[in-house]
């Protein structure tokens, strides 16, 4: 095994794999892969919504490297690389279950039933221990409602919203209680064996939030939603932890790039 002195640990949709895939977004990730090759003892795990197999797909469509780890579903599913495959981490997947409390993902989706403005996501989106729909515009109208309808079924679930501006759609996914991406990413940096300033997440959306305000180094690319900047900004000032957290000009892999540049983690 490798020896890891620093990580990144990034979403892949909107941060490193581009929403729009033009070929100067592709020559920027390839510039970044380039950067990263150059440095060993730079770990790399990729923390995302999708399924391991969508989630190889597109990193093999755009010329990502690929990881030591991946972070699957929302953060309700880690494998980490060994000989050449990946394997599930069991024991995480042991604290999600019980994390779910028993609950399986069709009583939740029954305990929220048709509600207008809300639909299930495709088949392959659903995951062992995540729930996901997608909202009419953005999702925040929408939670109230599904919370009260979760509390009612007496479901103890997580709620986590994002909204992609290019579908103009609302993401919603309902994940085992206490658990999102930063549970996930907490779990890895015990399992690396790193410092915590040695740990930099990037990403551009509602479910890197948490993740964002954990306490590593963060790097926010140029094209996160401003709502979002304008939050992180004040949540990081609150926290007393502004000078851990880069807002990047530039966006998607160029801003991660950029970012890594900034925190010393590529020379
Ligand atoms: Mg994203």
């Amino acid at each position: 095994m490798s020896i890891t002195r620093t990580l990144l640990a990034s979403d892949l949709d909107g941060t490193l794999i581009p929403l729009e895939r033009t070929p100067e977004r592709l020559r920027e990730v390839a510039e970044l892969v380039a950067a990263m090759r150059g440095e060993p003892a730079l770990g790399l795990a990729y923390v995302t919504g999708r399924h391991l197999s969508l989630a190889r797909a597109g990193i093999a469509e755009v010329g990502l490297p690929t990881p030591d780890w991946f972070v699957c579903d929302v953060g309700t599913s880690v494998y980490r690389r060994r000989n050449g495959t990946f394997e599930v981490d069991e024991r995480y997947r042991q604290a999600m279950k019980a994390a779910f409390g028993g609950l399986k993902g069709v009583q939740i989706q029954s305990a929220i039933g048709a509600m207008a403005g809300i639909e299930l996501q495709e088949e392959e989106k659903q995951a062992e221990f995540k729930v996901s729909y997608y909202t009419n515009g953005r999702p925040d109208g929408f939670l109230g409602n599904v919370r009260s309808r979760l509390d009612r079924a007496g479901a103890t679930v997580n709620l986590v919203a994002s909204y992609d501006p290019v579908s103009k759609r609302g993401l919603l996914d309902l994940l085992p209680s206490g658990v999102a991406k930063d549970h996930a990413v907490r779990y890895l940096h015990d399992h690396a064996g790193i410092d915590e300033d040695q740990l930099v997440y990037a990403g551009d959306s509602g479910n890197d939030r948490a993740a964002m305000l954990a306490g590593y180094r963060v790097i926010v690319v140029g094209n996160a939603d401003a709502a979002l900047k304008a939050d992180l900004a004040d949540q990081s000032a609150a926290r007393g932890i502004t000078d851990r957290m880069y807002f990047a000009e530039h966006p998607y892999a160029r801003g991660v790039l950029e970012g890594l540049h900034h925190f010393g983690f590529l020379s």
